[in-house]
């Protein structure tokens, strides 16, 4: 099973210091329905994994939240995609949960869920904390320079050896053609 991890706001849809808190308020990425939805023809799964501290900090509530997925995923599969499962830590920097990024709570979550272990499996972020937490779980993270991603791939802290994209659509076409590529060695050998 092919997976891949994918945090929400600044991968798939414009962030927004002021928080998604609806959903008008969220608008895709250029690009990146497209993406998911070569994924999914491709045969991987897409699971999310999100911080959304807005439902601590009392921004918005639950039924919000799972409406705005509800949109997010409308527009994903519009557009011939799908995403499996959408995890998500509701909690606020200072409730000391397992799992807000960099916590890798939700990672390990989803490894257990889908019966996996994360070795090797890509986890694309824009955050500094989505790096970390990606890293702590054993997959191999991405960071693309949407979102939060352009001021983060100045960040002293970031990995010099963390892979770097503009944007979820540029890593999906590495990893799509990447995988062609084994997969014709594979034949070849
Ligand atoms: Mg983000
Ligand atoms: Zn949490």
């Amino acid at each position: 099973m092919q997976l891949i991890i994918l945090d929400r706001d600044g991968v798939i849809n414009e962030d927004s210091d002021e928080f998604i808190k609806s959903p008008s308020e969220w608008q895709p990425i250029r690009g990146s329905l497209e993406a998911i939805a070569r994924l999914h023809r491709a045969g991987w799964h897409v699971v999310v994994a999100t911080n959304q501290s807005g439902i601590a900090r009392k921004l918005f509530d639950l039924d919000t939240l799972v409406r705005i997925h509800e949109t997010m995923l409308h527009r994903v599969i519009e557009s011939g995609g799908m995403i499996e499962a959408v995890f998500f830590c509701p909690h606020g920097p200072d409730d000391g949960c397992n799992c807000r990024k960099p916590k890798p709570g939700m990672f390990l979550d989803i490894a257990q869920r889908l019966h996996t272990d994360l070795q090797g499996v890509p986890a694309i972020g824009d955050s500094l904390r989505d790096i970390e937490a990606a890293k702590i779980a054993g997959a191999t993270p991405f960071l693309v320079k949407t979102g939060k991603g352009f001021g983060t791939v100045s960040n002293p802290e970031l990995d010099p050896e963390v892979a770097v994209f503009d944007d979820l659509y540029s890593v999906v076409d590495h990893l799509l053609n990447t995988a062609t590529r084994h997969t014709d060695k594979s034949y070849v050998d």
